[in-house]
């Protein structure tokens, strides 16, 4: 569904089927094409995305091989007020997108260029790199960044959303990492933004990136190895009955996280039986299993039924997570923060999700959470980055997995509930929600909390005429396929 603004010529011509939308493809080969660096770059063919659910359904293409097309195609849709939006891990689940068929998608995946410096304290990731692609550069290298915990996701599409990961308790959020950024903008520039050059935009790009400009490359803080044991985790899942729930939920309560720690909660089906889990997995940095086990005792103490911890190199890491990253299917998420684990709201998470999981179709459905010890994210001031959220200690999200649309109704209550669920005994004076884990429907505040005026006046400055707008897009009244009413905050 389009917004009332984006009504512009072509897309009016194309509502009104006084031209042949298909030959927005043909307009690009003559027009936009030979400003680009190579020919073949135009398709109408979209990269797989995580989830089909409402997802951004292009006209056309551009499969950009260098910054500089990205700046090029950047400039042609915003004179010709063409809707644009680029594509990094393709993992971005929220309903705010509305790229349509007279739109064109920015495709960033040629732009996986990970390099470091001399000593290897800096990495340059280009801004379509995955994760499994930067961490595998970072280790061949004997260093360590800090991106999130999936290789398929994009790093910058995190991390220009805070950006959490293994990595977190000991060097902060990705965006904390982040030293410089080169962004092309609403105008056409490509930028090198860092704190010194351009410090609202630089603050607003770290937690509302995607509305200020598309990142063709990020410099962030990269660890040097020093030791074998830097480059290895003791992590694994400990699974649990369904009647252990309570109990699992107290432990996690009651644990004590020190930086080297994190824990995840995950309602999966078992791969083999289909039958749902309770699975704890926790993660220790530089760990092996006599450390591990007494870091975690209180979810020992509860007896898991199996238990695959061991000691994983930083390579391998993500690997147990890979089958998340299966592309395709609906996959809404419903996503809140709270600070404390109660162990009868997750009785009521897990019998919601036992009700949807079990329809025809919905068995690969999910309930996560994630906690991360805070102290080296709350060492930096609370304003530094747009990023809002360092006061939450557990982010959880339902997501109702499933191929039939007649099941959208059930995912909703499911995913709706399961929210709901979580915001009742959130222990939070208000709603709080990690940007790139919202459905969509939030208001501005839950996801970009108190810095939406400051996000709005560095709009007006370097983005006047919203054309980055997909993602949660700051302005009040903005644009939303959900409820364009829940966008006033
Ligand atoms: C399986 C899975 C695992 C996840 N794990 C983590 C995790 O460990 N840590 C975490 O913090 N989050 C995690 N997330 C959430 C993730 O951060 C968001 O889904 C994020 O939006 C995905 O970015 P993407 O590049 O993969 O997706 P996309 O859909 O390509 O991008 C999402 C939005 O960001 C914009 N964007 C992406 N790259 C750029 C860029 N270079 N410049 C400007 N705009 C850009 C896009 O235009 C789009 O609006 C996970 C999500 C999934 C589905």
């Amino acid at each position: 569904m389009k917004h009332a603004s984006q009504l512009v010529p072509w897309a009016f011509a194309c509502a009104l089927a006084v031209v042949n939308c298909s030959s927005l493809l043909q307009r690009l080969q003559s027009e936009l094409s030979p400003r680009l660096s190579g020919s073949g770059l135009l398709s109408e063919t979209a990269p797989a995305r995580w989830s089909e659910f409402d997802a951004p359904n292009p006209g056309v293409v551009v499969n950009v091989a260098t910054e500089s097309d990205v700046a090029a195609t950047v400039r042609y849709c915003t004179a010709h007020d063409i809707p644009f939006l680029a594509h990094n891990g393709g993992n971005g689940w929220a309903t705010t997108f509305h790229l349509d068929k007279d739109g064109v998608m920015i495709n960033l995946a040629a732009l996986n260029h990970v390099t470091f410096n001399a000593d290897k304290s800096q990495a340059t990731i280009g801004g379509g790199s995955n994760i499994s692609n930067a961490i595998d550069h970072a280790y061949a290298a004997g260093t360590l960044v800090q991106t999130g915990n999936c290789n398929c996701v994009g790093v910058l599409g995190a991390i220009l959303g805070g950006g959490y990961g293994n990595l977190m308790g000991t060097y902060g959020f990705g965006v904390d990492n982040v030293l410089s950024l080169r962004v092309v903008t609403a105008d056409g520039r490509l930028r090198d933004v860092t704190a010194a050059s351009d410090p609202d935009l630089f603050w607003g790009l770290r937690g509302a990136g995607p509305n200020f400009g598309i990142v063709t490359a990020a410099t962030v803080k990269s660890y040097p190895a020093a030791a074998a044991e830097d480059m290895q985790a003791w992590t694994g899942n400990l699974v649990y009955t369904s009647d252990q729930l309570e109990d699992v939920v107290q432990a996690i309560q009651d644990l004590v996280l020190t930086p080297d720690m994190v824990i995840f909660l995950y309602f999966l089906a078992d791969a083999t039986t289909g039958v749902p889990a309770v699975i704890a997995a926790p993660f220790l940095y530089k760990g092996d299993a006599a450390a591990g086990r007494a870091a975690f005792a209180g979810l020992y103490a509860v007896g898991p039924v199996a238990d695959t911890t061991a000691i994983v190199p930083y390579d391998q890491w993500n690997v147990a997570s890979d089958a998340l990253c299966t592309r395709g299917s609906f996959k809404p998420g419903w996503a809140a923060g709270f600070q404390d684990m109660v162990p009868a709201t997750w009785r009521a998470v897990w019998d919601a999700y036992v009700a949807f999981q079990r329809l025809p179709g919905a068995a690969s459905s999910g309930v996560l959470l994630e906690a991360y010890d805070l102290t080296k994210a709350r060492s930096v001031p609370a304003g530094s980055a747009a990023f809002p959220n360092r006061n939450v200690r557990f982010n959880a999200f339902a997501i109702p997995w499933y191929n039939d649309s007649s099941l959208d109704a059930r995912a909703a209550a499911f995913g709706g509930a399961a929210r709901d669920l979580l915001r009742a005994t959130s222990g939070l004076p208000r709603n709080q929600t990690y940007v790139n884990f919202a459905h969509g429907d939030e208001p501005l505040t839950e996801v970009y909390g108190d810095g939406v005026p400051r996000l709005q006046a560095i709009k007006e400055r370097y983005d006047p005429g919203n054309v980055f707008d997909e993602w949660f897009d700051i302005r009040p009244g903005g644009t939303s396929n959900t409820s364009k009413a829940s966008y006033y905050y």
